[in-house]
């Protein structure tokens, strides 16, 4: 079966520095996929060429089979693409329930299904989300990512800066996303422990290059040392 996303020798500058020069990765349907590396080497952009916020120079982007490399962004989230943005970007002076909303596109997601995921969020759905802990903010940037009823989510840097308790509940919510609906998902972050409770599968970039793809647990020591520096 084709993947849902594919990506192949991928390569994409910012002006006239090139931070991508050869990436290929491959998320199948209901499937985990971890995107790592050092910093610096490319994660942050591969997620933006994927959603078509940076324009790649070559290489081919397919997503459910559709060629998507000449897609503004705005069509390639309608799509089906839910991206979590690193920083876990929120409209500050709206509530809960109007960020959640405010992202709404038709299908299984809808506000009641999210606080079922996040309980909090129901607490909190008439708090303005600059209010919100960290912990929360990043609840409601999934949310809001959920409620535009994505085939692929893709997390950057989900946890990042959050207390581990916190950590520990969004990974868990992140691992039922996974046994429950057949999402595919595109994790970032920089816990290995973290990610292989989820992972089914890990592509290393190192320089703007994927020097490596597997399956999660096939990584060996000497590949997180070499790569990822642990
Ligand atoms: P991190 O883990 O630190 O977020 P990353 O693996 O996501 O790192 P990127 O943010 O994709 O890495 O950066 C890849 C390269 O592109 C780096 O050399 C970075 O300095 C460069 N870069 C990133 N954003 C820009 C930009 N807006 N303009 C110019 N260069 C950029």
């Amino acid at each position: 079966m084709k993947p849902l996303l594919e990506l192949s020798n991928v390569a994409a500058s910012y002006g006239a520095s090139q931070a991508l020069f050869d990436v290929s990765l491959a998320v199948g349907q209901g499937e985990v996929v971890a995107l790592m590396g050092r910093n610096g080497m490319g994660k942050t952009t591969t997620v933006k060429v994927i959603c078509r916020m940076l324009l790649h120079k070559s290489g081919d982007i397919t997503f459910d089979d559709n060629d998507i490399g000449g897609l503004p962004s705005h069509k390639a989230a309608r799509l089906g693409i839910g991206l979590v943005p690193e920083g876990r970007r929120c409209f500050a002076n709206l509530s809960v329930y109007e960020n959640l909303i405010a992202a709404a596109r038709a299908g299984e997601w809808d506000f009641e299904r999210v606080c079922v995921l996040f309980p909090r969020l129901k607490e909190r759905r008439t708090q303005l989300a600059v209010s919100l802990s960290g912990g929360e903010q990043q609840m409601l940037a999934i949310g809001r990512a959920l409620m535009t009823n994505p085939r692929l989510l893709i997390l950057d840097e989900a946890t990042e800066g959050l207390a581990p308790v916190i950590r520990q509940e969004i990974w868990a919510a992140v691992l039922q996303l996974k046994r429950d609906t057949g999402l595919a998902i595109l994790a970032i972050d920089k816990s290995l422990k973290e990610l292989g409770q989820v992972a089914d599968k890990a592509v290393i970039l190192e320089k703007g290059r994927s020097v490596w793809s597997g399956p999660f647990a096939a990584m060996s020591s000497e590949q997180t040392d070499r790569y990822l520096g642990v």
